[in-house]
């Protein structure tokens, strides 16, 4: 199995290359966003609650994603390793993974950071609130809230993984296909 975390500020890229990234190497992608968002498209009260949450750009309690994730991987018994986008957002979260991994008798192998400016995360974010249909790409205060948000929970995953030696930073600007060379010469160290 082959586990891993794509890591990285709001607008850094991750959904794109994730999409690359599934189809290259066979892994089922996990989307924390995705499924709350199908939450909220289907109105349940986890996506209710959820909503309010995420407009105002902060994050949902630990508890809902990662009773999330865990429904999310025991649905896919047979997958040949995850690809986790979105999640972990804190370091409770990064501990509570490594438990229900641990308990498949695996890890995560690999968390690949993606490094991108703050006023090209913000343009970028803007940009796609155009056409995207997320009510929280189309107010920059509630993306500025969200990058806030990254640095002050979210940035402390990357500590925590660093503790094992796993975290590499990768550049997030430049074309699409020169990130997807550089996430892939990471991955392409581990074999399936
Ligand atoms: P982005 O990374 O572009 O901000 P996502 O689609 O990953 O977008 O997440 C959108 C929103 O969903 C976040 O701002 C947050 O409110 C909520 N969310 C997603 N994943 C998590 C998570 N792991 N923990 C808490 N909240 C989350």
């Amino acid at each position: 199995m082959l586990n891993i975390i794509l890591f990285g500020p709001p607008g850094s890229g991750k959904g794109t290359q994730s999409e690359k990234l599934i189809a290259q190497y066979g892994l089922k992608h996990l989307s924390t966003g995705d499924l709350l968002r199908s939450e909220i498209a289907a109105q349940t009260p986890l996506g209710i609650e959820a909503k309010a949450i995420m407009d105002k750009g902060h994050l949902v309690p630990d508890e809902v994603v990662i009773g999330m994730i865990s429904s999310a991987l025991e649905a896919n018994p047979t997958a040949n390793g995850f690809l986790f986008d979105g999640f972990p957002r804190t370091e409770a979260q990064s501990i509570a993974l490594d438990g229900l991994l641990e308990l498949k008798n695996t890890e995560i192998a690999l968390v690949l950071s993606l490094e991108v400016s703050e006023e090209e995360l913000v343009k970028r974010l803007l940009q796609r609130g155009l056409t995207s249909g997320r009510s929280d790409d189309t107010n920059e205060n509630v993306i500025r809230a969200r990058i806030v948000e990254y640095h002050k929970k979210t940035s402390v995953v990357a500590d925590y993984y660093k503790k094992f030696d796993k975290v590499k930073n990768i550049k997030g600007e430049g074309t699409v296909d020169e990130i997807f060379n550089a996430l892939s010469e990471e991955v392409n160290k581990f074999s399936l």
